[in-house]
């Protein structure tokens, strides 16, 4: 396994709410309860992810931020910045890149979590590679340099090293988090997300407890683990 050092300030950059619940709130939990600090930042809002076609919108999204912030502060998140990009229509812009570059020059995190753009093995969503190319992007080189967006610095958000990353939904993990301790909260995290109990056809906690079990067989020394890709901005 790459040394991954402890982090203790963490940022979440995920497409949808849900996303960073479902692929590390184990690992969420298992850091803040360690003492770290974990700051959710989420692209868009799930306004596609409805029912049917009828459903009032404005209240939907509301509904689906509010499903979040109550399953970020669960798992012991400080909080969670919403971007409020369209579901479905997420591209790595430059646009995209400022406003991720501030989220990292404003919380400082020592590691950041987001999509692995490059997985190929299953479907990935359009939103998660624009997401993970985005907030990679940002990582470095934009956040790293002054000359990137050079107001941040006169609003009082200096540039910023993020020295590690770690990509969840990787179809090459290299890096596993023990989550058999925390692993029960994650699963009550997510179905505090009501409005997506359609999407998970009820069998959350099997699908989610397979994942865990394969990524423990893949770790070769945990029961139930979160698999990641490690990457080295240090
Ligand atoms: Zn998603």
């Amino acid at each position: 396994m790459p040394s991954l050092e402890t982090p203790e300030r963490i940022l979440i950059v995920g497409a949808h709410p849900d996303d960073p619940d479902a692929f590390c709130g184990g690992s969420v939990a298992a850091w803040t309860d360690g003492g770290a600090e974990v700051w959710y930042l989420i692209v868009t809002s799930g306004d596609k992810g409805v029912p049917d076609a009828e459903t009032d919108l404005t209240t939907f999204t509301e509904t689906r931020e509010q499903e979040q912030l109550s399953s970020a502060e669960y798992l012991g998140a400080q909080g969670v910045t919403f971007l409020r990009y369209l579901d479905g229509e997420v591209f790595d812009s430059l646009e995209l890149r400022e406003r991720i570059t501030l989220e990292i020059r404003r919380f400082k995190p020592d590691l950041m979590i987001t999509h692995d753009p490059l997985t190929r093995n299953y479907r990935q969503h359009p939103d998660h590679r624009a997401v993970g190319f985005a907030a990679l992007h940002s990582a470095f080189p934009t956040s790293h340099l002054p000359t990137f967006f050079p107001q941040h610095a006169q609003d009082g958000y200096e540039s910023h090293v993020t020295r590690q990353v770690l990509l969840f939904g990787s179809d090459k993990p290299d890096t596993f988090i023990d989550v058999g301790a925390t692993f029960e909260r994650k699963i009550e995290a997510l179905e505090m997300h009501v409005s997506q109990e359609a999407a998970f056809h009820g069998a959350l906690r099997e699908r989610m407890g397979q994942r865990a079990e394969t990524a423990g067989e893949q770790s070769g020394q945990y029961d139930l683990a979160e698999a990641f890709l490690f990457v080295d901005l240090g």
